[in-house]
């Protein structure tokens, strides 16, 4: 799995070379660094914590700046994306969330948000990957109808498998990462549905 810090190198890289745009209200403009966002430590599978600072970038167009998370990390939330995952899939699969919290080592309480705020949205998550499957993959497979959180990871799951054949940018990212980057960070934030994806861009 990379260090959030290998991960940041990336975004930034990109941030300098000019392929990040804005995407605010159709402006389009390119992004540059400015400054940074609060330093905080991200805690990844197995308790280790990282300190992490993320990147602030300002767009040339319109002058709105934006702090860019790395596709490993979730808005607002303290663990890694993949630990996230791995509460939501065995949650999903029918473990009772008191066993989840003591399975992945993270406190009940934290574990009990993050499913309460996906199971509440898990119907509207699951619509919003299946419009991504439409538009970003051809002649897509759909995963079987289910409802609720594993119908939800079901067609995360489907994305995953079937995006990289267009966008092999993506091929080396795991599906939480995908969710992550495809969401803006937003799979777990307050407001839902994440900003719109420029689908002739997804992954940028
Ligand atoms: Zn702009």
């Amino acid at each position: 799995m990379p260090t959030v810090s290998h991960v940041m190198q990336v975004v930034e890289a990109q941030l300098r070379s000019g392929v990040l745009k804005c995407l605010a209200g159709g402006c389009g403009g390119t992004f540059s660094p400015w400054w940074y966002g609060v330093e905080r430590p991200v805690v990844g599978l197995g308790g280790a914590a990282e300190l992490v600072r993320p990147r602030r970038a300002i767009c040339g167009s319109c002058g709105v700046t934006r702090v860019l998370l790395p596709d490993v990390m979730l808005r607002r939330r303290q663990y890694r994306v993949e630990v996230i995952g791995a509460a939501l899939l065995l949650a999903a699969g029918g473990m009772a969330w008191t066993r989840v919290a003591a399975e992945i080592g993270v406190p009940f309480e934290t574990v009990r948000g993050w499913l309460r705020r996906f199971t509440r949205r898990a119907d509207l998550v699951r619509s919003w990957l299946l419009g991504l499957l439409d538009a970003l993959v051809d002649d897509p497979w759909l995963p079987a109808g289910q409802a609720g959180p594993a119908g939800a990871l079901g067609v995360l799951a489907g994305l995953h498998a079937q995006m990289p054949a267009r966008w092999p940018l993506v091929a080396g990212l795991s599906p939480w990462q995908l969710a992550a980057r495809l969401s803006r960070a937003g799979l777990l934030a307050p407001a839902w549905p994440p900003p719109v994806i420029n689908a002739s861009a997804p992954v940028t």
